[in-house]
């Protein structure tokens, strides 16, 4: 895995992203903005779900209005996604920690750099936001939706607001297919500092969104590029923190909590190992301690497995072995194994601190 780019650090109300922040997720809400209720109890949600930034869009002045009332109820930070309209931005700017726009369809510059002056004021970044669906027309006519379009589109944006002196700065370069926008941000990466945030937009339902997120998100990550994250799906908002979040994690960009291998099984077990892995997932989900165990069906490889993990299972016919570094704890029938693994995993993480 390649060292992560030294980004510039910014901050998005009190959560900071690039520099040596940890890889943030986000999430936007689906509500119309304008009901506040609904759009609060949204964003509830995603806090809860372990959301770290939440974007809400903001179609029109009713919804910029209502970040007022929204801001006084919520304690995550708040980014406003502008399209077309500058005025919603001047308003959102008001209530909001960041300000996304996509400069392509704000249209006349003089209307940007309204935004710039009212982010400035503020102490608010601005979000880049290059779309490939929605590239301006010189870019568009030029490269067409292509890698090189949207990275051009990003290069003329980052100058512009540049030129204003303005530079807290974050970019987003989203294709809703994962070989363009993987392309996208690695020809961008090497030009600037700013740190960026990854996504495959229009990524689709949670079966696909989570195969191209996980490819091109991962791609990225193992490439040391990128500082916070969506995971964008036509599905239950939880689920894109979940995505999100496993992502990162098993990208090995984060540390945190426990790495489960276990096998897929075979014609050789003779215990439910399925039903195992889910209970040990879930008893275990509130451990932060990082650590490997393993999970396995039979003596094949569970051994092997076994003595690279801190805790682990070897499942056999009616009973198993419990083992912690390596070493056999205990040998149990296999209705008790992971009740004493889930006690070793627990007794592990107190040991580290
Ligand atoms: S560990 Fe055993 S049960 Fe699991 S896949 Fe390998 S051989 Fe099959």
């Amino acid at each position: 895995m390649k060292e992560r780019y030294k980004t510039k650090k910014i901050y998005v109300g009190d959560v900071a992203v690039g520099g040596d922040a940890p890889i943030t997720v986000q999430s936007m809400t689906y509500s119309n903005t304008s009901d506040i209720e609904a759009t609060v109890e949204q964003i509830k949600r995603l806090h809860f779900a372990g959301c770290d930034i939440v974007r809400v869009a903001v179609p029109n002045m009713q919804s910029a209005v209502a970040l007022k009332a929204i801001r006084e109820q919520i304690s995550i930070p708040l980014v406003a996604d502008i399209h077309f309209n500058y005025k919603l931005a001047l308003e959102a700017a008001k209530w909001v920690d960041c300000i996304r726009v996509n400069p392509g369809n704000i249209g006349e510059k003089g209307r940007i750099k309204e935004i710039v002056k009212a982010c400035q004021e503020r102490s608010l970044p601005i979000r880049i936001g290059v779309n490939s669906g929605s590239l301006e027309a010189e870019f568009e006519n030029k490269y067409g939706a292509t890698a090189q379009g949207m990275v051009a589109s990003a290069e003329y944006n980052i100058k512009f607001l540049e030129d204003l002196g303005f530079t807290d700065i974050k970019i987003s370069l989203k294709a809703s297919d994962v070989d363009r926008t993987v392309d996208a941000y690695r020809m961008l990466r090497p030009k600037n500092n700013y740190p960026f945030h990854l996504g495959v937009t229009e990524a689709g339902t949670i079966f696909h969104a989570t195969v191209k997120s996980a490819i091109g998100l991962g791609t990225l990550l193992l490439d040391g590029i990128g500082d916070t994250l969506r995971v964008s799906i036509t599905g239950e908002l939880e689920e894109e923190i979940k995505v999100g979040k496993a992502i990162i994690k098993d990208s090995g960009r984060v540390k945190e909590g426990l790495n489960i291998i276990s096998c897929p099984t075979c014609g050789r077990i003779e215990a439910d190992l399925v039903s195992a892995v889910a209970e040990v997932e879930k008893r275990t989900a509130h451990i932060k301690t990082p650590m490997d165990v393993s999970v396995m069906g039979c003596v094949v490889n569970a051994i092997g497995e076994a003595k690279h993990a801190d805790v682990a299972i070897a499942y056999g016919k009616g009973s198993g072995l419990v083992m912690v570094q390596g070493e056999v704890v205990a040998k149990l029938p296999e209705g008790e194994l992971v009740d004493r693994f889930v006690a070793e995993v627990e007794a592990f993480a107190q040991k580290q601190g």
